[in-house]
C-alpha cells in the first residue's frame, strides 16, 4: 500500500517512543461504525503496547447497536464533558484522527485540535485531505479506515500483534462501511485482510447481529412509517427521498442512531441513482446522501449542503426550514445539476 510508505511508518514509531505520553483518538461528528471500530482498535492495539495515557475522544453520542465494541466504556462523549475533553487535546503530545481529513469534521474538537500543539496523525479514506496535520494516511481505495488501521497496525508491529478485541473493533468498521461487503467490496485485498480478522476468533454472525438485529420495536415502525408514508419517488430524475420531521422523530421516540441504513432502503428501488434522507435536527437539517455509479454526492454534498463525503455517500447540512429544504432539493435534481453519468 502505497500510503504506508516506510517514512511514515517509521516516524509514527519514533512518534510512539514515549509510552507515558497523553495520545487522543479522535473521532468526526455522529461517528458511524468505521469511526468507532477504527478508533477503539486503535485504543486496544496502543493499550497493548502499554501505552498508559490513551485517550479516545468522539464529539457526541453515537447508535447503541456500537456499543458493545472492546474499550466503548473509555470513550469520551466531548458533548458530555466539554472541558476535560477540550483540556485533553490541549495537553496532549499525539492526536490520531480517524475517520476524517478535515479537522471542522470534528466541530468543537476542530477548534481544539487546532490550536493544540500536539503532532497530527490523520488516518482516512476521504478524497481531498484538507490543512492541518502533521502527518497524512490517506487512501481513497480503501473500504474503510478500519481497514486502513489493520495495515497500519501490521505495518508498525506485525501481525502477532493482533488480538480478539482489536480483531472485532476493525472487523466492526470494515463491514459498517461496506454495507456488509455489499458496497466498496471488489478489493481482493478487503478479504484477506477480513480473513485474518477471521484468524483472531471474530465471530462474524454475532457481530452482524449485534450490529443489525438489535432494533427496538420504535426504531423498527419509523422504519416502517419511512418507506409506506414518507417515501417520495421522482423517476424521471432518478432519485427518491425520504424526510422526516421533528415531530416524526418525536412520535417514534427517536435515539440516536435510529435512521440509519434508512436511505440505503430507497437506493434498492430500481432505476434509483441517488437517494436522500433529510433529517429534522434542532438547528439545522441533516442530509444524508446515498448513489450508484457515477453520481456524485460528494460534490453535491459540497457545492449545496455544506458537506462532503464519499463520491457513493456523503452528507452535510441545510440551514433553511424542512419544507424550503425540499423544495430546493427537488428544483435541484430536475434542473440536471446532478449528473447521472452513463
Ligand atoms: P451519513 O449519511 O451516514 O451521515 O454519512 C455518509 C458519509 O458522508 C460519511 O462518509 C460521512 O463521513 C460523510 N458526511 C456526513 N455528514 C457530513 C458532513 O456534514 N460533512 C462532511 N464533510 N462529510 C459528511
Ligand atoms: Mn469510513
Amino acid at each position: 500500500m502505497p500510503i504506508l510508505e516506510p517514512t511514515g511508518i517509521g516516524r509514527v514509531r519514533k512518534f510512539l517512543e514515549n509510552k507515558e505520553q497523553s495520545i487522543g483518538i479522535i473521532v468526526h461528528t455522529n461517528p458511524d461504525g468505521d469511526a468507532i471500530g477504527s478508533a477503539l482498535g486503535l485504543l486496544n492495539y496502543l493499550q497493548g503496547l502499554q501505552h498508559t495515557n490513551v485517550q479516545v475522544i468522539a464529539p457526541n453520542h453515537y447508535a447503541s447497536f456500537l456499543h458493545w465494541m472492546p474499550g466503548n466504556e473509555q470513550v469520551l462523549v466531548a458533548e458530555d464533558h466539554r472541558e476535560k475533553a477540550s483540556e485533553f487535546i490541549a495537553s496532549a503530545n499525539l492526536l490520531f484522527c480517524l475517520d476524517f481529513n478535515e479537522l471542522s469534521r470534528a466541530e468543537q474538537l476542530g477548534a481544539d485540535m487546532e490550536k493544540s500543539s500536539a503532532k497530527k496523525i490523520m488516518i482516512d479514506h476521504h478524497p481531498d485531505p484538507g490543512p492541518g496535520f502533521d502527518l497524512v494516511f490517506s487512501d481513497t481505495g480503501a473500504s474503510s479506515t478500519a481497514e486502513m488501521l489493520y495495515e497500519f497496525i501490521t505495518a508498525l508491529s506485525g501481525e502477532k500483534v493482533l488480538n480478539l478485541h482489536m480483531a472485532e473493533c476493525l472487523y466492526a468498521g470494515m463491514i459498517t462501511d461496506t454495507g456488509s461487503l455489499s458496497y466498496n467490496c471488489n478489493n481482493p485485498r478487503t478479504y484477506e485482510i477480513i480473513a485474518c480478522l477471521m484468524r483472531q476468533g471474530v465471530d462474524g454472525a454475532r457481530i452482524h447481529r449485534l450490529i443489525y438485529n438489535t432494533y427496538s420495536a420504535d426504531r423498527m415502525r419509523l422504519l416502517g412509517y419511512c418507506l409506506s408514508e414518507k417515501l417520495r419517488v421522482i423517476h424521471e430524475a432518478h432519485t427518491a427521498y425520504i424526510s422526516l420531521s421533528s415531530e416524526d422523530l418525536a412520535r417514534f421516540h427517536h435515539r440516536e442512531g435510529d435512521t440509519e441504513g434508512v436511505v440505503n432502503y430507497a437506493l434498492a428501488i430500481e432505476n434509483i441513482r441517488l437517494a436522500a434522507l433529510f433529517t429534522e435536527k434542532e438547528d439545522h437539517v441533516k442530509v444524508s446522501f446515498r448513489s450508484t455509479g457515477d453520481t456524485d454526492v460528494n460534490r453535491l454534498a459540497r457545492q449545496y449542503y455544506h458537506g462532503g463525503g464519499h463520491k457513493n455517500a456523503a452528507g452535510g447540512k441545510s440551514f433553511e426550514s424542512l419544507k424550503k429544504t425540499l423544495e430546493g432539493f427537488e428544483t435541484l435534481i430536475k434542473s440536471q445539476a446532478v449528473s447521472h453519468g452513463q
